[in-house]
């Protein structure tokens, strides 16, 4: 008797991968496609994904990472094996240090020939090179296990303290059909990965008690305030206290950089005086000198607003450690404040209203003296002109002078508009996270970058052009790491610290179709900029700055030690 029962459906890991993450509602990955993961890619696609291809894993891991901060979910980023995998690596790094949840999958050669060291096709133990720069890492050896990784996975990016996940899936599993209906019951989606964490009541009447006696409060937020999207809750904490505020770089627009309370004019004076300090979603390392005097005063009190209760007394110690969620912790502190209970002595806003005006003439001027050459003045004073005409306008911002006068001079007016090199202060970021501000929001970008700091991403104006993205790239072009007017004196080789003084980076970008823009004065990167905007483009404003303007090192020559037997 023959059977007239079907053969059985079937699916296999590469469509199980793909049907795991859009259970669990992601929607794009970001990669590079090859051996063994080509297939991936293409069933995202089939199954309504969005697939991003890039030129270079790095900046792709990188595009992941933004996009994760953005939306609070994971971003994927999807690499080969292990050259590829390396390279999204530092993007994996970089967005566990960030506290960005992100989620590098990566294909894998065969387990049995990698572990005997046999000389496999891309042979690396990719899971345990990993390990120290995740957060997690998970390895999936069964079809019947991909929906278990990317549910750890996900959990591990963004509960707690966001950060990156690596997710190995080795060839033969992708390859390994299953019966569909075994595949598909073994898939789930991830009931509230990042659950609210409260603090305990102690300590928000521990907080409030240290801020009732303030005489000269300070809050500072960080980029873990701009990542829990808690903008309502920290506009009324600073506006119902009256405590002025110091918005860390990636923070900056979670109350317009123009609020009357901003203390970011008066950084310094704020920093050495202040007598209680509320910290929410900020660390107190390099970037704000580990708490430290002479920069912060001895006798200062520390509260600390953090989801990470290691992160408490990791520099200095912390009188209130406050361990929750940036937005439940500000609604717990709100609703245990009682009227009138704090109160900043008006000397201290006085002395921060005279000092911050002080500051903004000083800069003033600065940025009104036309120079010409062009310096970083006149070109950041036309940029901050045309985005004042903008609105959800999204600002990336690398490189060394580039990031410190860009960081200070380009006000934000609305939260999450700015992403920079960020806590490890890392180079090679800036097409990667200007490509996710505008695949996850269809929004506009201007790409403030360092000439050498583009050059680490520089080709993914490819990756811009192809997907017809509304990005708009200004080089500061001053043919030089730092700058551009280093000699070497001991043979015809260009210094260590020069670059080409003739390139035209304009002329990159049209090679792909894009507009290329050359302006050597404010009038000219004010009018080609404007024109890029509204075109909705690619474009690449080469904007062409004194190579004698800036500093080795940007603001952080005391990080750098120099050789007593430099040259002169
Ligand atoms: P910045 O560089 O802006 O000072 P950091 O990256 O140093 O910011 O600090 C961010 C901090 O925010 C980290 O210590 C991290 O644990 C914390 N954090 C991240 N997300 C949250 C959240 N949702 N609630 C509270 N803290 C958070
Ligand atoms: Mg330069």
């Amino acid at each position: 008797m023959s059977s007239t029962a079907r053969p059985p459906e079937m699916t296999d890991g590469f469509h199980l991968i793909v049907d795991a993450l859009r259970l669990n509602d992601l929607s794009t990955i970001y990669g590079l496609v090859g051996i063994p993961i080509t297939d991936v890619a293409r069933a995202a696609q089939a199954r309504g994904m969005r697939f991003i291809g890039f030129r270079q894993e790095q900046a792709a891991g990188h595009a992941a990472a933004a996009a994760g901060f953005l939306t609070r979910r994971p971003g994927v980023c999807l690499t080969v094996s292990a050259p590829g995998f390396l390279n999204g690596l530092v993007a994996l790094a970089n967005a566990t240090t960030n506290c960005f949840p992100m989620i590098q999958i990566s294909g894998s050669s065969e387990r049995e020939i990698v572990d005997l060291q046999q000389g496999d096709y891309e042979e690396l133990d990719q899971l345990a090179a990993a390990r120290p720069f995740a957060k997690a890492a998970f390895r999936v050896d069964r079809p019947e296990d991909i929906g278990a990784g990317v549910a750890r996975a996900i959990r591990g990016a963004v509960s707690g303290r966001p950060g990156g996940v690596y997710l190995d899936l080795p060839a033969k599993v992708l390859g390994a059909t299953i019966d569909a209906e075994v595949g598909r019951a073994s898939l789930f989606k991830a009931v509230d990965p990042a659950p609210s964490q409260l603090a305990t009541p102690e300590s928000i009447d521990r907080a409030l008690r240290l801020l009732a006696g303030a005489e000269r409060p300070l809050i500072v937020l960080g980029k873990g305030a701009a990542y829990a999207q808690a903008d309502e809750e920290l506009r009324e904490l600073v506006e119902s206290t009256g405590i002025p505020f110091l918005p860390m770089s990636m923070a900056k627009g979670l109350l317009p950089d123009d609020h009357p309370q901003s203390a970011a004019a008066a950084r310094s004076l704020v920093l050495k005086d202040a007598d209680v300090v509320i910290l929410v979603g900020a660390r107190l390392n390099w970037l704000l000198a580990h708490g430290r005097a002479p920069r912060w005063s001895a006798e200062c009190r520390f509260i600390q607003v953090d989801i990470s209760p290691e992160e408490i007394d990791s520099n200095r110690p912390i009188a209130a450690p406050v361990v929750a969620d940036v937005k439940a912790a500000t609604r717990q502190l709100l609703a245990a404040l009682r009227p009138g209970q704090i109160t900043p002595r008006r000397a201290w806003l006085d002395a921060i209203d005279a000092k911050k005006t002080e500051n903004v003439q000083r800069m003033q001027a600065r940025l009104a003296a036309d120079a010409a050459p062009m310096n970083f003045y006149g070109a950041l004073r036309a940029i901050r002109d045309v985005l004042a005409e903008q609105d959800g306008t999204f600002v990336v911002n690398e490189g060394a002078n580039t990031l410190d006068f860009g960081r200070d001079i380009l006000p934000m007016h609305e939260p999450r508009k700015r992403l920079d090199c960020g806590t490890w202060g890392v180079m090679g970021v800036g097409m990667g996270y200007a490509i996710a501000a505008a695949v996850e929001s269809g929004r506009s970008v201007v790409a403030v970058e360092g000439d050498s700091a583009f050059g680490f991403s520089g080709m993914e104006l490819e990756t811009i052009c192809r997907y017809e993205l509304p990005i708009v790239v200004v080089v500061f072009n001053n043919g030089g790491v730092y700058k551009g007017d280093e000699v070497n004196r001991f043979s015809s080789d260009p210094a260590p610290t020069a670059l080409l003084r003739t390139s035209r980076y304009d002329k990159l970008i049209e090679a792909f179709g894009g507009a290329g823009y050359y302006a050597a004065d404010p009038e000219t990167v004010a009018s080609s900029l404007r024109e890029a905007l509204a075109s909705r483009k690619p474009a690449l404003v080469d904007c062409v700055i004194d190579p004698t303007a800036g500093t080795e090192s940007g603001h952080l020559t005391d990080l750098n030690p120099q050789s007593p037997l430099r040259p002169a």
